[in-house]
C-alpha cells in the first residue's frame, strides 16, 4: 500500500483549521493539527480525525514564537516523516479604531497571523525542496485585499501573507513546490460569532455566511487538483470581492 502523504496545519482545534484537517483526512492525509491552548477542543479534533482511519496528532505551541515553531516542525518531521502540505491558517483579531490601537495590539496580531507563516514555512520548506514537492496554502483574508476599518493590524498581516504568497511562488515553482493563499470572506466560526450576520448578508451575492468546509474543499482542490496553480490569491468570499 503507497504510504499517506501527510498535511500539517495550524490553528486547526476549531473553526477553519479543524475543517481543512478532516477534508484532507477524508482524502487520506495523515494530519498534524496545531493549536494554542484549547486541549478540549484540539482532543475532539484528534478523535474525529483518529475514526476517519488516518494518522493524526496534536501540537500545542504559540505560531508567534519563532523557536517554538521550527521546534514543533522538528517534532512532526520526526513523528510523521515528511511533509506534503502546510496550511498556515492560525490567526487572530484584536480590532478597534486605528487611533486608539495599541502598539501591544499591532503587535500580536501581525506576529501571529503574518510572522507566524514565515517561521512555520521555513523550516517545512527544507523539507519540501530536498522531496522536490510541495504545496503551501496560506490563510489571507478579504480585509487582506480591500481593507476594513477597525482592522488596520489584521488588514496590514493578511496582505503582508499575499505578498509573501506571491514571492515564494516565485521562488519555489521551479522545486515543485506551490505556495498559494485563500481570502476567506465572512466565514461562520468562533471568530465572527459577534458580528451582525443579517447586515453582512445584504452585501454577500450569494446571500449567505461561508462555512468552514467552503475554505476545506478549497484546500483541498489546491493540494490534490490545483496542480498548475500557485501564487494566487483565491477568494472563497460568496463574490463579496468582485
Ligand atoms: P478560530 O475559530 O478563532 O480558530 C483559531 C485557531 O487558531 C484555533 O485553532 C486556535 O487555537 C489557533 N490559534 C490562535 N492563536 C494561536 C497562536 N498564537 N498559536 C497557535 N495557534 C493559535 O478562527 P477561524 O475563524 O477558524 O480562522 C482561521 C483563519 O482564517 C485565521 O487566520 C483567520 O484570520 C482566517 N479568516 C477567518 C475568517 C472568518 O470569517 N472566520 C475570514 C477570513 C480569514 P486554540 O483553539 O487553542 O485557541
Amino acid at each position: 500500500m503507497a504510504e499517506n502523504k501527510v498535511a500539517l496545519i495550524t490553528g486547526a482545534s476549531r473553526g477553519i483549521g479543524k475543517a481543512c484537517a478532516i477534508e484532507l483526512a477524508k482524502s487520506g492525509y495523515d494530519v498534524a493539527i496545531t493549536y494554542a491552548g484549547n486541549d478540549e477542543a484540539a482532543n475532539k479534533t484528534i478523535d474525529e480525525l483518529t475514526a476517519l482511519n488516518v494518522k493524526a496528532k496534536a501540537y500545542k505551541f504559540d505560531v508567534s514564537n519563532k523557536d517554538a515553531c521550527s521546534n514543533a516542525v522538528d517534532t512532526i518531521l520526526k513523528d510523521f516523516g515528511k511533509l506534503d502540505v502546510l496550511v498556515n491558517n492560525a490567526g487572530i483579531t484584536r480590532d478597534g479604531l486605528f487611533m486608539r490601537m495599541s502598539a501591544e495590539n499591532w503587535e500580536a496580531v501581525i506576529n501571529t497571523n503574518l510572522s507566524s507563516a514565515f517561521y512555520m514555512t521555513n523550516p517545512v520548506i527544507k523539507t519540501m525542496i530536498k522531496q522536490r514537492s510541495g504545496c503551501i496554502i496560506n490563510m489571507s483574508s478579504i480585509a487582506g485585499r480591500m481593507g476594513n476599518a477597525g482592522q488596520a493590524n489584521y488588514s496590514a498581516a493578511k496582505a503582508g501573507l499575499i505578498g509573501f504568497t506571491k514571492s515564494l511562488s516565485k521562488e519555489l515553482g521551479s522545486r515543485n513546490i506551490r505556495v498559494n493563499a485563500i481570502a476567506p470572506g465572512f466565514i461562520q466560526t468562533d471568530m465572527t460569532k459577534g458580528l451582525d450576520a443579517e447586515k453582512i448578508i445584504e452585501h454577500i451575492p450569494l446571500k449567505r455566511l461561508g462555512l468552514p468546509e467552503d475554505i476545506a474543499k478549497t484546500v483541498k482542490f489546491l493540494a490534490e487538483d490545483g496542480t498548475y496553480i500557485t501564487g494566487q490569491v483565491i477568494g472563497v468570499d460568496g463574490g463579496l470581492v468582485i
